[in-house]
């Protein structure tokens, strides 16, 4: 099999290697009594089995696992969850199918909550469903887990998780799941790896798989030297990051004392769940085309709206930067992005896509003029490759601005940038009117080296310490000094320790991060000194 990587989110850091175990979600059966008194009868047995099975794990637990366990045995000993199962039984249905229909209506109702709180709380009501029928079926079907094995799964229940032995290693890797839920916060406070939202995970029972929980990144049959540089970056991530977590909420500053800013990437509001703001000077990217693939359809203005100025109001007095859509290229959107293009990343994607579809961008432009007056809104353009693009694009902003300002409605202008992605505006920055400019290294590197993001067998041409791309980085920090026009990065290089002297070097003094890398970017800067030639910076 040739090597594949796969890009999820982060849920949990941390290094794992190893073959896969897959956990599929198994259909038992019962044959019913036909007996409505006697259903029910099963049913009360099987939900005070599973008290049981669910208080021994509990007497078991302690911190965090504990109180996920009492929160699943206080719904499971409330009524109310039993109620609509057991009227279901008196008119006729069977104990299996009254409880999983009456605990599927509650799952979906949590799932399609406004909070991200409750909508993380359905993996456990599914696992209080599953836990139940378990004892219905008088099965214990599940496949054992070996220790330090790395899971494959659609979802992970919280019981699941604490039935495995972690203390010799493992990862989770999700096909679905969320950062904030009960078995990720269990995942990160075991340290177990994990990742979530990873799409279809390819059936490879017996290849080697290398997990990068910080980066959300799984490889799958890795070429030799893919392991061997796999293997050197985790030996020296253990002794990093015990340095690392010590730093989080400190100020990051060079040994020659430049002071650089560092701020958060982020994909959603549930992100920022848990999250101290003390550990940013801001946000520096939010990817909000994941919000656009949520739910059933677009997200209207006011799911929008709700999302941003839950962002603004989280940071406070710090900049957040909202990226208009980016989708297109490896973030396809249902019923939006153009199918069937021969080569997507150079297609229809980013600003482009937003403005052949003005009917969607107004939505998330007046979303994103109602949220500004919450907070310290950036707005920023990805994909931008001529000056007219960021022209339009201000020119909407000014149109609905207007227009919402007339109907009353209380907006603010924020401030407009662009991603420097694409080498055709780097080389040609100071033609652009923008505000700031946020580096996007990640489409830089691949555009400039001709090297797919997401293609393995081209993954060392990508390398963003190529000449070329640094001579572009430097492009943008020189104008930017020169006019006096804020310059970040934004693309995963402003989490890598080894890049950010680079990084530095070639001129910036703000860098964006996932959160769980912040700690790490943060070492590398209070480790590096500026070359006497660069030294002039900041
Ligand atoms: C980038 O290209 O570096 C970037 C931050 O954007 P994305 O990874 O979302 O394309
Ligand atoms: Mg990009």
């Amino acid at each position: 099999m040739a090597e594949l990587r796969l890009a999820g989110r982060p849920a949990s850091p941390g290094f794992a290697s190893g073959p896969v175990v897959r956990l599929v979600e198994q259909k038992a059966h019962r044959v019913s009594s036909g007996d409505p008194a006697r259903e029910a009868d099963d049913l009360k047995k099987a939900i005070a089995n599973a008290l049981l099975s669910i208080s021994a794990l509990a007497d078991r637990a302690e911190g965090e696992a504990a109180e996920i366990l009492g929160f699943q045995l206080a719904m499971l000993e409330d009524d109310a969850l039993s109620e609509t199962a057991f009227q279901s039984i008196a008119s006729g249905n069977a104990a299996d199918q009254a409880w999983r229909h009456a605990l599927d209506a509650e799952i979906e109702l949590y799932r399609n909550g406004d909070d991200e709180y409750f909508r993380a709380r359905s993996a456990d009501l599914e696992d209080i469903r599953d836990t139940v029928l378990d004892h219905l079926y008088g099965s214990h079907s599940q496949i054992s887990v070996p220790p330090g094995a790395i899971i494959a799964a659609r979802d992970l229940a919280p019981s699941r998780f604490l039935s495995v032995d972690w203390s010799r290693g493992g990862a989770i890797l999700l096909s679905e799941g969320s950062p904030t839920s009960h078995v990720a916060m269990l995942a990160r406070a075991r340290r177990v790896p994990m990742i979530v939202g990873l799409g279809e995970i390819p059936d490879s029972a017996s290849s080697l798989i290398l997990v990068d929980g910080a980066l959300g990144q799984v490889i799958v049959s890795p070429h030799d030297e893919t392991r061997a540089e796999f293997l050197k970056r985790q030996s020296a991530d253990e002794e990093f990051a015990l340095k690392a977590s010590a730093l989080e909420t400190a100020a990051a500053i060079t040994k020659d004392g430049t002071r650089i800013s560092v701020l958060i990437n982020i994909a959603g509001v549930e992100d920022l769940a848990h999250l101290d703001p003390n550990i940013c000077d801001g946000i520096g990217l939010v990817r909000t085309e994941f919000l656009f693939g949520e739910g059933p359809g677009l997200p209207d203005e006011d799911t929008q709206y709700k999302a941003y100025r839950q962002m603004l109001e989280w940071a406070g007095a710090r900049p957040v930067t909202i990226r208009t859509l980016d989708a297109g290229g490896d973030k396809p959107i249902k019923g939006l992005t153009v199918d069937g293009e021969s080569n997507p990343f150079l297609g229809i994607r980013g600003v482009r896509l937003s403005l052949q579809r003005l009917d969607v961008f107004r939505v998330q432009i007046r979303a994103m003029l109602r949220a500004a007056p919450h907070g310290q809104l950036k707005v920023m353009v990805p994909m931008i490759t001529v000056p007219s693009e960021l022209d339009e694009v201000r020119a909407l902003f000014h149109e609905e601005y207007e227009s919402l300002k007339a109907r009353g409605v209380k907006v603010m202008m924020p401030r407009i940038g662009m991603m420097v992605e694409v080498p055709a505006a780097a080389l040609a920055v100071s033609h652009f009117k923008s505000d700031f400019f946020s580096i996007g290294s990640n489409d830089l590197v691949q555009y400039t080296t001709a090297a797919g993001r997401d293609i393995g067998a081209v993954a060392s041409l990508a390398d963003l310490r190529h000449p070329a791309v640094l001579k572009l980085i430097e492009l943008v920090t020189a104008h930017g000094e020169k006019s006096g026009c804020d310059v970040s990065l934004c693309g995963d290089a402003g989490g890598d320790p080894e890049l950010i002297p680079l990084l530095l070097q070639a001129g910036l003094r703000s860098l964006s991060a996932a959160p769980s890398l912040v700690g790490r970017a943060k070492l590398a800067i209070t480790e590096f000194r500026f070359e006497k030639a660069g030294a002039g910076h900041g």
